[in-house]
């Protein structure tokens, strides 16, 4: 799995996290939830339902989101002990999911934003990800014609803006590098989906 630099200190002290790929084997048990394109945040010791973020911040739970092309965005409070996982794809994007995660993080723990650290995955691309008008729009881009969009940039931003300032943010596209990563955009209905989890031991 493909680990984020600025979570490496945390190894040692029991922080399990990855974002998977074509490759990738998964721990058993990890929790996740109906992924719906929404701006749900789900606390994973509730009986869990539809929501694209889970936040949880017990040991020995590990939550997780399905990707191929979304955004994984994992996010870590060391001190709090809380943990996230986010899957933002254009409309979670547009809805805010990122910030609405941080928020929920933060007035749970009594935590501050200046402690997290978010780590975003790879995702589809500003390379390849072509949208239409109707799409721009919804990111305050007027056009006729279709536009790129950089989906994980946008989400960078969006987390910068809501406090948080350590962020790494993986430069991998999952529709280039096919060997490596499952597109659903180039793979469609064939598409396998990739994990990202995160977690206390
Ligand atoms: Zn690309």
């Amino acid at each position: 799995m493909i680990q984020a630099p600025n979570f490496a200190d945390l190894a040692p002290l029991g922080l399990v996290h990855g974002f998977g790929d074509r490759f990738s084997t998964y721990p058993d048990g990890i929790t996740t939830a109906r992924q719906i394109h929404s701006a749900i945040v789900q606390d994973a010791a509730c009986p869990l339902g539809e929501g694209d973020a889970l936040v949880s911040n017990r040991p020995g739970v590990l939550v997780g989101v399905r990707t191929a092309d979304c955004v994984p965005i994992l996010l870590v409070d060391p001190a709090a002990g809380i943990v996230a996982a986010i899957h933002a794809g254009w409309r979670g994007t547009a809805q805010g999911i990122v910030p609405e995660a941080v928020r929920v993080v933060c007035s749970r723990e009594h935590t501050d934003p200046r402690h997290l650290r978010a780590a975003i995955g790879p995702a589809i691309g500003v390379c390849c990800y072509e949208v239409g008008p109707e799409v721009a729009r919804r990111f305050g881009i007027e056009t006729a014609a279709a536009v790129h969009l950089d989906l994980p940039g946008i989400n960078e931003m969006q987390i910068r803006n809501a406090g948080v300032s350590d962020i790494w943010k993986s430069e991998e596209c999952t529709f280039c590098t096919v060997d490596r990563f499952y597109s659903f955009r180039r793979e469609r209905e064939a598409a396998g989906r990739m994990m990202s989890l995160v977690g206390w031991r």
